[in-house]
């Protein structure tokens, strides 16, 4: 049978555009077998390839053959890296096309394996590398990235890469990673997307005598240096690219807080560590209550940790406590931290400023069982990356004060994770309501099949992004996360909460960020804070900007 006549209209070929060797080395307008007969009559092409023309869906059967004959997931992000580097059409195809399979050799928990081995992967660089010895010339370099419509950076100084500490300049596969999860998961279009490595040097030694380590091999810059370097850069990425949005990654918590402090009301900016985490968080939290029959404002939550992530979802819970009426300090009342001395409580001495308001008058609990026995807790949420710390007597615990305990192991990469889904279902009889920040596998316990789902923030980030910039929006804020988180829970079917699921199937990724996006965008124009006009119809506007990776036409 021929196929379908291809009636997508035919981009015309500009006299500028690349041709013959040059074009097929061109990751972004390369299709390889894909180019027809008449393309490569046109494009200088022939006798560059094999006869035979390939179909999209051709080439990607023969990515998936390759990519599942290689035996492990570093391997596999190897091969990816080096499709992205080829083709970027066919690479975000196979993305969208196989979401469960792919995101995670793309991002987490792969690409953390792939940071610690940065420097001896190392095939290609992508994005812009600013280091210490950059400062005054900051302008000039990024003058050297050959996009002028970037819309969406993804920084980092590498000092808190997942739960895998000071990584360096070998941070830098998180921007890639996270900003391939932007277009393929919000369709963004991968020419508007930048991943910025602020190299500030590292103080993990075992990386700067590595003779392969790729980044400055010296002491981390801190202090004013460190708030100039980083301010030039602010600067010169809103000169040159007016509007853009700039997402802080994996930045310690004494940079990240303060960071996001400076800059959120001055450009269109968020730290998703603290802003997207929450937001995921509290979308699966609002999954549970349908299961529960609970209010939100009547949970009590105990964290483990009391990092970016914690007092990240903790302020964004308890702001959706307030807006369902509660007051907001007794809202953040019902939010507990524990952090690596014990319970965080009131006069405890020198906490950091962003414990404070969690830090409740109680007394000092110094083992996290016993910190569930004191405060009873609906749900605990482990973010202190510490594998392990939901052992059996934590989840029995849980599970002896509620029906359904609600057990979120949010550390990331799996390495890291407090429990696994085997050991949350056993440990609680079936009955925990659990998510994870790496993906575990369906769990048959006692006849019933469990379907965890990812309480990651690549359910919400990508769609942040998307609203932000087709409203072309000055800030995104608290209430733009809000709108999100509800956003996302809205999209969790009945079916999904009867086989435990908290949060969609990454199948359905890109509509839940078109939906997510809508969100964020509408709560622009509430706000004000929309650099556009209004659009009749703003479903419609927000998904036409979204990239399908589909082989353009030329003629
Ligand atoms: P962070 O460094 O800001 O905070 C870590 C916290 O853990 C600190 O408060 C620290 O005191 C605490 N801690 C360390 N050891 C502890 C111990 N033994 N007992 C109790 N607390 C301890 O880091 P973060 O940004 O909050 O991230 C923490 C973890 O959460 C990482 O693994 C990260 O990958 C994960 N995370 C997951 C998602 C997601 O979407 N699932 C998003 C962001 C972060």
């Amino acid at each position: 049978m021929n196929p379908p006549a291809d009636t997508r209209p035919l981009t015309p070929v500009a006299p500028w555009f690349p041709r013959g060797v040059t074009l097929l080395h061109e990751p972004s307008l390369n299709k390889g077998t894909a180019f027809t007969h008449e393309e490569r009559d046109l494009l200088g092409l022939h006798g560059l390839l094999p006869s035979h023309v390939c179909s999209q869906d051709e080439q990607m059967a023969r990515v998936l053959e390759n990519f599942h004959r290689l035996p492990t997931p570093l391997e596999k992000y190897i091969f990816m890296t080096a499709l992205h580097d080829r083709n970027e059409v066919l690479f975000f195809r196979v993305i969208a096309e196989n979401p469960d399979e792919m995101l995670p050799i793309i991002y987490t928990p792969t690409v953390g394996l792939a940071c610690q081995k940065f420097g001896r992967i190392f095939q290609r660089p992508r994005g812009i590398y600013i280091d210490a010895n950059d400062r005054g010339q900051v302008k000039s370099l990024l003058g050297n990235w050959p996009r002028r419509d970037v819309a969406m950076i993804v920084i980092t100084d590498g000092e808190r890469i997942l739960g895998l500490g000071d990584l360096g300049a070998s941070g830098m596969g998180i921007p890639v990673g996270k900003l391939s999860l932007y277009t393929a998961c919000a369709g963004i279009p991968p020419t508007q997307c930048l991943p910025v490595m602020l190299d500030v040097g590292t103080n993990n030694l075992e990386l700067r005598d590595d003779p392969l380590y790729l980044g400055l091999a010296q002491p981390r810059l801190t202090g004013v240096a460190y708030d100039e370097l980083l301010e030039e850069f602010i600067t010169a990425a809103c000169e040159l690219y007016p509007g853009v949005v700039i997402q802080f990654e994996d930045f310690a918590n004494h940079n990240a807080f303060r960071l996001l402090a400076k800059y959120r009301n001055r450009i269109c900016t968020f730290n998703d560590d603290i802003q997207g985490t929450a937001a995921v968080a509290l979308a699966g939290l609002i999954s549970a209550l349908r299961v529960t029959g609970g209010a939100l404002s009547e949970q009590r939550l105990l964290f483990l940790g009391a990092g970016e992530a914690a007092t990240g979802i903790a302020e964004l819970v308890a702001a959706a406590m307030a807006e369902a009426g509660s007051d907001l300090d007794t809202a953040r009342g019902n939010c507990w931290l524990f952090d690596s001395k014990g319970l965080v409580v009131a006069g405890r001495g020198s906490l950091a400023a962003h414990k404070q308001a969690f830090a409740h008058e109680h007394a000092m609990v110094p083992d996290f069982a016993g910190a569930i026995r004191a405060l009873k807790p609906t749900a605990i949420i482990g973010v202190a990356a510490v594998p392990g710390a939901f052992d059996r007597e934590v989840v029995q615990e849980m599970s002896k004060l509620n029906a359904r305990p609600v057990v979120f192991a949010l550390s990331n990469p799996t390495s890291k994770s407090e429990c696994t889904a085997q050991q949350a279902y056993e440990w609680s009889d079936g009955r925990a309501l659990f998510a994870s920040g790496s993906p575990f596998d369906a769990v048959t316990w006692a006849g019933h099949t469990h379907v965890p789902r990812q309480g990651n923030n690549s359910y919400i980030f990508p769609g942040v992004g998307l609203g932000a910039i087709a409203v072309r929006a000055r800030h995104i804020t608290e209430a733009m996360f809000l709108a999100a988180a509800r956003a996302l829970a809205a999209q969790v079917s009945a079916q999904d909460l009867a086989q435990g699921s908290l949060y969609p199937s990454l199948r359905d990724v890109r509509e839940v960020s078109a939906q997510i996006a809508v969100a964020v965008a509408e709560v622009a124009f509430h706000q004000g804070l929309a650099g556009i006009e209004r659009p009749a119809d703003l479903d419609a506007h927000v998904r036409s900007c979204m990239y399908e990776p589909i082989y353009p036409r030329y003629a």
